[in-house]
């Protein structure tokens, strides 16, 4: 009996795109069966190894592709694991993966190009919509006795049906379009697997009529020597194992030999991928012993910091009749792990020195990520500073911390840093004046990561990082090495000035920790900072933002003695004492100072009442 149901709305609006497509590459749609077509036949393999009984009895895995002219069909077949009924229905009926819908919003924009990423969102079956207004899924679990028939025009609907058949696996029949039918032709699909699967370790069979032909030399790619390995397999290679479709940034193919010997086939995508900040974290390297594939999810095989590794690692020594749980606390996997993060990590330095501009692009992409390894793996933190890069007040483009040690000003002890949402906001803050006008350098940390590394790592060699947003930051103790700077800030305190903070401490009482007299500001009056030992104003909005924080501690208002408008406010506290005026003066300059650092005033009627009384007075003057 055939059961009638829904696709899933995304799933719907999906095959709505995907069947309308413009894209021109539409034989991409082959990649995807027949990667899926070996991902089911790895599954079985690994399955029969502990329950023998659901192998393939000839222990032999393929995939076959049976065009037929007649009924202008194309149909990919496999003896993998299979599907239940069940399984039809989630894995083709629905978008399990998040970031699907990330997909789709991409796809609201140039619609060629962002099909073209199908795979990479884990939709890759839908494609085959592309090439036919039918498609028809045969399958059968290893350890079932009944198969099912999935199928479906892609028009919102699908039917599943029981069927009997005498093989496990799965059998997808696609009813090829009207001006698709070139995917008939034997020499077409020749062509397409050569490109696309040349690498997967698994025969790829073409039957014509009976006749079988074998398109593929199905030897693991990464057992290859280097030499053996064109760079135009290698692409394909991580195209299909990081469901890409760019060209790889970096590309680790290596053997290791000694205590623990195994090949490694490794990549840096060139592109960032959507998911890269999935809170799972997980990263997609593929564990495979003696050319085994085991599994795409053990996490502890990379480190969460180099989650953005596409591709293999094949172990000899493992052993490969145990379950994933108990591989994941194998010490093996441990010292892989620990073999392919120091190599890594050594390629990107090399990278880092050889191709600074190259280099550059990697840490648009992953320099975030990266520097997550500060706080996670404290024996290779040394290695992480040496491969950070900052933007910074004193050099275009990027900058390494040896780099800015390079440029620091007598007497300058610490790194400085800044921390805001964007490297713009970091350029408009108040506290930054006092180290521009003295030439400090800055550096400009904009990822939400750097609010958690820093406080822990403290340190690069002997130099402590500091906040310039903190209390303390003592510029009076550097030279700015120029003698023409400005000197502001040894220039006298005008007199009055400690009464009116005296007065603005008492006017402001709770709204603020302390108010002080700072060096820190050249043009404006005032700002905020965080108390010397209190969290980082920034981090603090973030944490307050996630819901994180309950109570902000409270800021330090700092003012600019030598301001006009301090100056002004100091003299006329001297003269006629306090009053509505100087009041009011009190709460706008905090005020203006929350305006800039671009938080919500808590009462922004107030402000409004006082900002008007205030011009006022002025216009009456
Ligand atoms: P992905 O491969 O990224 O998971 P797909 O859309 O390509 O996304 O496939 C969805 C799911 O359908 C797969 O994860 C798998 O569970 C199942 N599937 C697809 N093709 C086959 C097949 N030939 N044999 C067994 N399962 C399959
Ligand atoms: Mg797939």
């Amino acid at each position: 009996m055939a059961e009638t149901r829904s696709f899933q709305a995304e799933v719907s609006r999906l095959l709505d795109i995907v069947a309308h497509s413009l894209y021109s590459d539409k034989k991409v749609f082959l990649r995807e069966l027949i990667s899926n077509a070996s991902d089911a036949c790895d599954r079985r393999r690994y399955q029969a190894l502990t329950e023998p009984l659901l192998g393939a009895p000839d222990g032999k895995y393929r995939v076959v592709l049976k065009p037929d002219q007649a009924a202008k069909t194309l149909t990919i077949l496999d003896n993998g694991i299979g599907m239940t009924e069940d399984e039809l229905i989630e894995n083709l009926g629905t978008i399990a993966r998040s970031g699907t819908a990330a997909f789709l919003k991409n796809l609201d924009g140039d619609a060629k190009r962002d099909v073209s990423q199908i795979g990479q969102f884990g939709v890759g079956f839908y494609s085959a919509f592309m090439v036919a207004d039918r498609v028809t899924v045969v399958s059968r679990k290893a350890g079932h006795a009944q198969a099912h028939q999935w199928e479906s025009d892609g028009k919102g609907e699908f039917t599943v049906t029981p069927v009997e058949t005498a093989e496990v696996g799965t059998r997808i029949t696609l009813h090829l379009k009207e001006d698709e039918q070139d995917y008939m032709l034997p020499a077409r699909l020749k062509h397409v697997v050569k490109t696309y699967a040349d690498h997967i370790a698994l025969p790829i069979v073409l039957d014509e009529d009976g006749k079988e032909e074998a398109l593929n030399s199905a030897s693991a790619l990464w057992t290859r020597s280097k030499s053996e390995v064109t760079p135009e397999q290698s692409t394909e290679f991580y195209r299909q194992v990081a469901h890409a479709y760019d060209e790889p940034w970096l590309t680790l193919h290596y053997k290791a030999e000694g205590v623990i010997e195994y090949t490694s086939m490794l990549f840096v995508p060139g592109s960032k991928p959507f998911d890269l900040f999935d809170p799972a974290r997980k990263h997609a390297v593929r564990l495979y012993v003696r050319r085994v594939f085991v599994t795409d999810d053990c996490a502890e095989l990379i480190p969460a910091y180099l989650r953005f590794l596409k591709g293999v690692i094949d172990s000899e020594d493992l052993p490969l009749n145990i379950s994933r749980e108990t591989l994941q606390a194998n010490p093996l996997i441990a010292k892989i792990r620990h073999g392919v993060t120091k190599r890594v990590l050594g390629e990107l330095a090399k990278k880092a020195t050889d191709a600074p501009e190259e280099y550059a692009k990697f840490w648009e992409n992953f320099g975030a990520v990266l520097k997550e390894g500060l706080y996670e793996e404290f024996e290779q933190r040394d290695a992480l500073l040496g491969l950070a890069r900052f933007r910074s007040t004193g050099a275009d483009g990027l900058t390494s911390l040896e780099d800015y040690v390079g440029r620091m000003k007598p007497g300058q002890t610490a790194i400085y840093t800044i921390t805001a949402d964007t490297p713009e906001a970091a350029l408009r803050s108040p506290q930054l004046e006092g180290f521009r006008a003295k030439g400090i350098e800055v550096l400009l940390l904009t990822d939400p990561v750097d609010e958690f590394w820093l406080p822990m790592v403290a340190k690069f060699k002997e130099h402590e990082f500091r906040s310039v947003t903190r209390g303390g930051a003592d510029l009076g103790t550097i030279e700015s090495g120029d003698k023409d700077a400005p000197k502001q800030d040894e220039a006298p305190v005008p007199a009055g000035t400690g009464d009116l903070i005296a007065l603005l401490k008492l006017t402001l009482g709770q709204a603020v920790k302390d108010v002080r007299s700072t060096d820190r500001l050249t043009e404006s009056a005032v700002c905020l900072v965080a108390d010397e030992g209190d969290m980082d104003m920034h981090l603090a909005r973030l944490l307050k933002q996630h819901k994180q924080l309950g109570e902000e501690s409270k800021r330090v208002l700092e003012v600019n003695p030598h301001h006009p408008l301090i100056v002004r406010l100091a003299e006329r506290l001297g003269q006629g004492g306090t009053g509505p005026a100087l009041e009011d003066a009190a709460w706008l300059l905090l005020d203006q100072a929350r305006i800039v650092e671009g938080e919500a005033l808590p009462d922004p009627v107030a402000f409004a009442k006082r900002l008007a009384s205030c011009l006022e007075r002025g216009l009456a003057a």
